[in-house]
């Protein structure tokens, strides 16, 4: 009997593996299906001063437009698109939206994110530059969120790739910092522009895992000090949160307060005013 259970367990593992397996053939045929479609957009997020508002830039986030979904956000499909080697595909008909839409719309800088297998790819930084050129927007305008992997994947090629765009402009911000390897000694050897703290620390800044969340996000903003790197903070969404960070020393945040991402900003981006970001939070 215990044998028979074994097996039927084990069939129904076979079958729960066939029924995933399917769903992922499906959702890829899907992705190729919308890039043929160019279905993806960018939605974009402030990126604020802490102590008074003012918007300095904006993340580009990618989404996918599903016939039937909606606005679909990375958590649903990324994996897929980063597994199938889709992913560079996906990336540049996004980029190539952002640039244009630079063009038209916004003030300060626009950040966008590159998956480590992108980053490494022949050519990325030169079709970056490319496309940035052909839409005649300014490179310093642009910059790159890579992750630690792909830093460390392989350093020296990171390094080169990261010194060709920031000479044209193109500078590079950390992102998920502390979530990785965080070998704090790697960093001065490539030139990163700012840290953005993991949202994770900031969730952590309440409740019972305060204590330790501000001491790893102390030691992060010390460390960022030592090296002249500027700080962001990810998932910024209480005024408490906010001050507390602003009180430790971080100068730019990014999350729900000061606003959600979004299909796009109308006209110029708004110039916030120095109370904006308190009136809005109470
Ligand atoms: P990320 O780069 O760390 O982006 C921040 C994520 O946090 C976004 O999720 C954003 O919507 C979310 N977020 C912002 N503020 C708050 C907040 O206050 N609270 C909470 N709970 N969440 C907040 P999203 O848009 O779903 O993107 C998830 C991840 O997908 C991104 O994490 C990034 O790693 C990846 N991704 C996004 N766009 C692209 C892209 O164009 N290309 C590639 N390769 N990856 C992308
Ligand atoms: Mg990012
Ligand atoms: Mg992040
Ligand atoms: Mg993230």
């Amino acid at each position: 009997r215990a044998k028979a259970r074994g097996r039927d367990r084990s069939e129904r593992f076979d079958e729960e593996m066939r029924a995933e397996a399917m769903r992922l053939l499906d959702l890829e045929a899907d992705l190729r299906r919308a890039i043929q479609r160019d279905a993806f957009e960018p939605h974009f997020q402030p990126i604020v001063r802490l102590a008074d508002g003012v918007v300095v830039g904006h993340e580009a986030l990618l989404r996918w437009k599903h016939e039937l979904h909606g606005a679909l956000p990375p958590s649903e499909f990324l994996r897929v698109c980063e597994d199938s080697g889709l992913i560079e595909q996906v990336d540049w008909l996004l980029y190539q939206r952002v640039v244009a839409w630079m063009g038209r719309h916004l003030e300060g800088y626009v950040s966008i994110n590159v998956s480590p297998r992108h980053f490494h790819a022949d050519d990325f930084a030169e079709r970056l530059l490319r496309i940035i050129g052909d839409a005649r927007v300014d490179p310093h305008r642009l910059r790159i969120e890579i992750t630690e992997g792909a830093l460390l994947d392989d350093a020296p090629r990171a390094a080169r790739i990261l010194n060709t765009l920031r000479a044209e402009g193109v500078l590079a911000l950390l992102d998920d910092f502390g979530t990785g390897f965080s070998a704090l000694s790697y960093l001065h050897r490539f030139p990163i522009q700012a840290l953005k703290i993991d949202q994770s620390f900031i969730a952590g800044l309440s409740g019972e895992t305060h204590a330790e969340s501000l001491a790893l996000v102390r030691a992060i903003l010390a460390l960022a000090g030592t090296l002249g790197i500027d700080t962001i903070g990810e998932g910024v969404e209480t005024e408490h949160q906010r001050q507390l960070l602003t009180g430790l020393g971080c100068a730019y945040g990014q999350g729900y307060l000061f606003g959600r991402p979004v299909a796009q900003v109308e006209g110029r981006a708004p110039k916030a005013r120095p109370a904006a970001v308190s009136a809005r939070s109470r």
